[in-house]
């Protein structure tokens, strides 16, 4: 069991892929077999762009095992330029920052370590787009406009 599942993170480590639906063209994430739009069965992979915008998010105060490390951290609902939701951790930007409507990209970040054997889970997290903060100031002004 655990080795599938580590497996199906390396298969997702460095690209979002998910389906389409060969039917309607729905596209599907995470990958589930069946359209969620019209009921039929696909098996085709669709690698997602990993762009989207944030859609709602929620700042977790007290972290679960494992994550004790990087709380507090935001919790994003992130719909992705091809339509599908996907909730994942957002980085690389303060807690007080984040908006809904932001546009984000994914990247691959270490999530935990298994402290008895060392092992590394990696996932993925969405960052913005652009650090508008990090910017000069004339910069961060075209990046708004
Ligand atoms: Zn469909």
């Amino acid at each position: 069991m655990q080795v599938s599942r580590h497996w199906r993170l390396q298969q997702q480590r460095y690209a979002l892929v998910g389906q389409v639906c060969t039917d309607c063209e729905e596209k599907i994430f995470p990958p589930r077999g069946v359209c969620p739009n019209c009921a039929k069965e696909t098996d085709a992979q669709f690698e997602f762009s990993g762009r989207g915008k944030v859609y709602s998010f929620s700042t977790v105060y007290t972290a679960p095992a494992g994550f004790e490390g990087s709380a507090p951290y935001t919790i994003g609902l992130v719909q992705l330029e091809e339509g599908p939701l996907i909730t994942a951790q957002l980085t690389d930007i303060d807690n007080d920052h984040v908006e809904i409507g932001l546009d984000v990209e994914m990247v691959t970040r270490k999530l935990l370590q298994d402290g008895d054997r060392g092992v590394l889970v990696y996932g993925y997290k969405f960052r913005p787009v652009v650090p508008v903060w990090e910017l000069e100031p004339e910069d961060a002004l075209f990046a708004l406009a």
